[in-house]
């Protein structure tokens, strides 16, 4: 008899000891009793131990069933699912749970679903693609499938149905419902490299360095502003991977996954991209899974959890816009795709490329330091003049709808002058508080003691943290008197005062509100390059993966909120923004200026960042933190506690605090209220816990947690750990 040691989906940070007749592969899947219900679990090991030295062998119960012939995790997934229950303190169950696509999590068969795939007839076997040279799209999918069957959808989205069904009629193949046979690097067949700009000096200088890095572990930061290149460098630098037949994995934010984005790779090589995204049905996620698997995918693409992709034979990894918040989960397994990138890289041996306008902190401080190679662009490829940035001093100037008298004429002459205006507005809704003009009282949403956003068309109250809605009151609840004001303004209140300020001028608004789901967004956002409007008025969608190359004028309509909140980052948060924007607008024959709209004029970030740039902000930024002794120069997590009672969350934090003092010498700080200090009903509190070391801060956590699961109220609140926290 054999000990398995199974990671069940339960959340307890342990190992399940279960028997069976034989020892089993680590990364097979059993399904196991666990209390009255059967789990699917992942095999972590097997015991080499006589049955004296297993605790309570005994009593140990027999796995029902094994559902796979061989691992469907490999080693160095397993190896990256054990850092990430040590590192992140999870559950092991949760955390390869996690990493399977939804249809394994449920127990499903790993192998290849049939599906209709092309097949060569016999007649197909005999002939030559030369046949075929007046159709050379039927000609370039015959040729693809001397590397082996096709899927018939594929195929038809890369050659075009007509193609595939002439090739039918002719008989020269078949479309037949089989399993398909994956071949690693199958795409070989079909790769041909299609016109490609020649790269300028520093372009030239990363791809080689990038190819000096093949066949072993480097991080790389490419840290080029917007349009300088650096998809053209990523392009490059996987080609001659490809030609040996390596996978390269690219993880992009969820909002810079466009149809474009993918097409650019497909068109540069003429092979079939793997697309991983949150809209994906779960079948046709454990397709992708698959392919990735058996190495017939030479490119996947995809968001913050793709980095769970097995690879055959992987060449690189790539982060896009490396500093995008997407990349960190911040509910259940709080990991970072970006550090887990950096892991993976490391286990197969390959480089990792970290691109981005406005590298993390974190990033620049590891390239500025050595650990990481420093590439930079730092002119916009192909002549396009970077978006001159100025700050316009709204002291004191008539306000109408949030836009100052002086912005407003700024406006007038990009508009009169034929251009497109993009304006930024950081909320949504049209007003972000409603309030008494008696009294003074605002309405608020009682279950997260937040004012209520004023959604005026569908006139209606909405609480932006709990999504809760109310119909607008007439009268103050406080003060029974009828005159509610509005206070602040969102995007819905720009747009109405911006009809009127510029009548018969087209306008669009971007927000969650007005576009629901990636197509509608794709749409609107191709319209706006089609000039069907001239005025462009949205939140932090437009800082996002799109060019606009007709807009010459971005307004930031509000800067101060930044400015002073109580989260260190927001500075570089505000900062990237802010430069991202900017690197959305002009292009060669039309450069663009950005007008940040503020009360501080004289602020020294605001200063810094229009004068000097990002990269000069971010330098200084990091010497700041590393005066005040904050990340990226130690290491921090927050234990979070919410409860409706909010002395019971706060007691939790409280006595988890003893836990810590009595042990190690860590840095405390809290327990405070979180930033949004209640949600749902629910009180929100944080301790924060900081080292200058990474190794004793999470030793510290390791030797507390079972006194901190054993504390009266960890039943009672909700609790979490969050390893460098990125929000608070
Ligand atoms: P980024 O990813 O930094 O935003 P891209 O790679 O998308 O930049 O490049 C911006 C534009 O410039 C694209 O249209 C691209 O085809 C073009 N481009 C990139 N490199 C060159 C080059 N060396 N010569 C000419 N055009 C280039
Ligand atoms: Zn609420």
């Amino acid at each position: 008899m054999a000990f398995i040691q199974v990671a069940v989906p339960v959340p307890l940070r342990q190992l399940f000891t279960y028997t069976h007749d034989n020892a089993l592969s680590a990364g097979v899947r059993v399904v196991v009793p666990f209390g009255p219900r059967k789990l699917v679990g992942v095999v972590v090991e097997t015991l080499h131990k006589p049955e004296s030295d297993i605790e309570n062998s005994n009593k140990l119960k027999a796995i029902e069933s094994v559902l796979d012939d061989s691992p469907i995790i490999d080693g160095v997934l397993l190896k990256m699912a054990q850092w990430l229950w040590q590192y992140y303190h999870h559950a092991p169950g949760e955390v390869l749970h996690a990493m399977l696509p939804v249809l394994l999590r449920k127990g499903e068969s790993a192998a290849p679903t049939p599906q209709d795939m092309l097949m060569l007839t016999e007649e197909g076997k005999q002939t030559t693609a030369d046949t075929l040279s007046r159709a050379p799209k039927q000609q370039a999918c015959f040729t693809a499938m001397a590397g082996g069957a096709l899927l018939a959808s594929q195929a038809r989205k890369q050659y075009g149905a007509p193609a595939v069904k002439a090739l039918v009629e002719k008989s020269l193949i078949s479309i037949e419902e089989v399993a398909p046979e994956f071949k690693s690097g199958s795409w070989l067949a079909s790769l041909s490299v299609s016109e490609k700009p020649i790269p300028d000096t520093e372009q030239s200088v990363a791809i080689a360095a990038l190819n000096r890095q093949q066949g072993n572990f480097a991080v790389s930061l490419l840290e080029g502003v917007t349009g300088s290149g650096k998809t053209e460098v990523y392009l490059q630098a996987i080609e001659p991977l490809l030609r040996d037949g390596k996978q390269v994995l690219i993880l992009v934010p969820e909002i810079g996954l466009t149809p474009q984005t993918v097409s650019r790779f497909e068109k540069r090589f003429g092979i079939a991209v793997g697309v991983l995204h949150s809209q994906l049905s779960d079948k046709e996620r454990l397709q992708v899974w698959q392919r990735a698997k058996a190495g017939e995918l030479g490119i996947i693409i995809g968001t913050r959890s793709a980095i769970f992709t097995p690879l055959h034979n992987p060449g690189m990894l790539i982060v896009d816009e490396e500093h995008d918040e997407s990349f960190k989960q911040q509910d259940g397994l709080r990991y970072h795709a970006r550090d887990l990138a950096a892991m993976r890289a490391k286990q197969h041996n390959i480089p990792l490329l970290l691109g981005s306008a406005t590298p993390a902190l974190e990033t620049l401080n590891n390239a500025l330091s050595g650990r990481y190679a420093h590439l930079q662009l730092t002119k916009r490829a192909g002549g396009a003049k970077s978006t001159h940035q100025h700050v316009l001093d709204a002291r004191d100037q008539p306000i109408h709808y949030g836009i100052s008298q002086g912005l407003l004429t700024i406006m007038r002459q990009h508009i009169n002058a034929g251009n497109q205006v993009l304006v930024f507005v950081n909320r949504r809704g049209y007003a972000p508080a409603l309030l008494c003009h008696h009294c003074g009282e605002t309405v608020m949403c009682k279950r997260c003691d937040r004012p209520y956003t004023v959604h005026k068309a569908q006139n209606r109250l909405q609480c932006h943290h709990c999504g809760g809605m109310r119909s607008m009151p007439s009268n103050c609840e406080a003060c029974h008197h009828n005159e509610l004001v509005t206070a602040g303004t969102g995007t819905e209140q720009v747009e109405q005062g911006l009809a009127s300020l510029f009548p018969g001028v087209k306008q669009v608004r971007i927000d969650s509100d007005t576009v629901r789901g990636k197509d509608k967004l794709h749409q609107t956002l191709d319209a706006i390059n089609r000039q069907e409007y001239q005025l462009l008025v949205g939140t932090q969608i437009l800082s996002k993966g799109h060019h606009f190359p007709h807009v010459t004028l971005v307004a930031v309509l509000d800067c101060d909120g930044a400015l002073f909140s109580a989260d260190f980052r927001a500075p570089e948060k505000l900062a990237q923004l802010v430069t991202q924007l900017a690197g959305r607008a002009g292009r060669a024959s039309k450069p663009g200026e950005m007008w940040l709209q503020t009360h501080n004029p004289h602020h020294p970030l605001l200063q810094d960042l229009v004068h000097n740039g990002y990269g000069h902000f971010a330098r200084h930024a990091l010497m700041e933190r590393k005066a005040a002794g904050l990340p990226p120069f130690i290491s921090q997590f927050v234990i979070r506690a919410e409860a409706t009672d909010s002395s019971l969350a706060y007691r939790f934090l409280q006595d988890s605090k003893q836990v810590f003092l009595q042990q190690h010498a860590i840095e405390l700080n809290g327990p405070f209220p979180c930033l949004i200090e209640k949600r749902q009903g629910r009180f929100r509190f944080m301790l924060v816990c900081s080292h200058e070391k990474r190794a004793p801060l999470h030793n510290a956590l390791r030797l507390a947690l079972p006194f901190l699961q054993a504390l009266p109220q960890a039943m009672k609140v909700r609790w979490s750990i969050d390893i460098d926290p990125t929000d608070f």
